[in-house]
């Protein structure tokens, strides 16, 4: 894939601990399959016209390195939990070549707890040049980032304000990303039909109060019946070979490295 090329990549697919989870010793945990190693989730989205980065989480830095991305025209996040935010530091890699500041979606709640925790980079005094210069941008309804039209999607998981998107191509490729979710309301459901690709959370077989658990992903999958449908945000409990054999041929999980298409 080329800048030239439009592409998603999944930077981080686990869940907030990441897989192996530290001391673990579980078959997932000590597997030797690297589909099996999961970092924070996040990802990254190339058109000819732009690159986005999905939530900045502790790996952020390994996850760039590991896919060679060298710079990012914004930053979207989904919402302001420790492993979709802490990597924000490393942000500043991103805004050395830059001559504006860098622009960061996200609700206003979520902004306001990323101006809390990194209140140094919001002064206005905030003038050193290697640090990170954030253009915080609130989001309300659909905006457009180059050929992209995003659309925020409201959804439940657990108490914290909280966003899925979904992107439609000028080509009219569309997909969504809801990699942190309990229930999706009705208004966002209709906001996520006639998709191409949906991407969402699956974090275990057994129920969980803020994640949707296998089962309840695939129901949501059958109902908005999209093209292909990969899921995220999983945890050490699902082991990648089994799931893939366990699913249709158009559900997949997803892994850390894996690109797809937008077309
Ligand atoms: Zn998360
Ligand atoms: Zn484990
Ligand atoms: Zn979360």
């Amino acid at each position: 894939m080329t800048s030239n090329d439009a592409y998603l990549t999944f930077l981080g697919t686990g869940t907030s601990v990441g897989v192996p989870v530290i001391g673990c010793i579980c078959e997932v945990c000590k597997s030797s399959d690297p589909h099996n190693n999961r970092t924070r989730a996040s990802l990254f989205i190339n058109t000819p016209e732009v690159k986005i980065l999905i939530d900045s989480g502790p790996d952020l830095r390994e996850q760039a390195l590991r896919e060679n991305i060298t710079s990012i025209d914004a930053v979207l996040y989904t919402h302001s939990h420790l492993d979709h935010v802490v990597g924000f530091d490393e942000l500043r890699a991103f805004c050395w070549e830059k001559k504006d500041p860098l622009p960061l979606y996200a609700s206003e709640l979520c902004l306001n707890v990323l101006i809390n925790m990194f209140s140094w980079a919001f002064q206005t005094d905030n003038t050193n040049s290697g640090y990170i210069k954030p253009d915080p941008r609130p989001i309300t309804k659909a905006f457009t980032l180059g050929d992209l039209t995003i659309n925020p999607i409201p959804v439940i998981h657990g108490t914290v304000d909280t966003h899925g998107y979904r992107f439609d191509t000028q080509d009219g490729f569309s997909f969504a990303y809801l990699p942190d979710v309990k229930i999706i309301p009705e208004e966002s459901m209709e906001l996520l039909v006639n998709l191409d690709l949906l991407i969402i959370d699956s974090l275990r077989t057994a129920p969980h109060s803020t994640h949707l658990s296998l089962s309840e992903a695939l129901a949501i999958a059958e109902t908005l019946a999209p093209k292909r449908t990969v899921l995220t945000h999983i945890s050490h409990e699902l082991d990648h070979a089994t799931l893939v054999a366990s699913l249709t041929k158009n559900i997949s999980p997803a892994y850390d490295g894996l690109s797809i298409t937008l077309a």
